[in-house]
């Protein structure tokens, strides 16, 4: 794979959830269709007889949230626009935290520790092989994987 996929902190990009690709084309076209249905509209007369359709407005709150999520890579500049991770690499002058003497505790990394179960053992594959020759000993990647 692309080493650009090697995001400053160790996670691969390809793994994120903002990054699939079928789940925002998805979620834009259900946003659409259900725009062009006035599905609103159809929800407000549901709701008389199934209450369930009175949440519609907060479905479409969390849909046009999951559509936000979508992004490019670390490296291109995707990612969270507050991560202290990156500037903290771009600054000590290093490709990623595997190259960074400071990675045991180092607490701009315990928050991604916490979702990202594996993200040391994933630093340490990319530090023995480097940031494009990785992928293939990744483990996963969310806590719940
Ligand atoms: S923006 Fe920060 S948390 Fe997100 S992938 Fe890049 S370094 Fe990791
Ligand atoms: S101090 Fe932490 S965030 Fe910064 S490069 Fe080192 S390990 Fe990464």
């Amino acid at each position: 794979m692309d080493k650009n996929l090697t995001a400053c902190c160790g996670i691969c990009c390809a793994d994120c959830i903002p990054s699939n690709r079928e789940l925002f084309d998805l979620a834009d076209r259900l946003e659409k269709v259900l725009g062009e249905l006035r599905f609103d509209l159809y929800a407000e007369y549901k709701a008389e007889r199934i209450p369930d359709f009175k949440d519609y407005p907060v479905f479409l709150t969390v849909l046009h949230q999951i559509r936000q999520l979508h992004c490019s890579t670390c490296q291109q500049g995707g990612g969270n626009a507050q991560c202290e991770v990156r500037p903290c690499v771009r600054a000590k002058g290093v490709n990623g935290c595997w190259e960074c003497a400071e990675r045991p505790g180092c607490p701009r990394l315990d928050r991604l520790r916490a979702v990202h179960r594996n993200l040391d053992y994933n630093l340490d594959r990319i530090a023995e092989r480097g940031p494009g020759q990785w992928f293939d000993k990744r483990k996963g990647h969310y806590r719940w994987q």
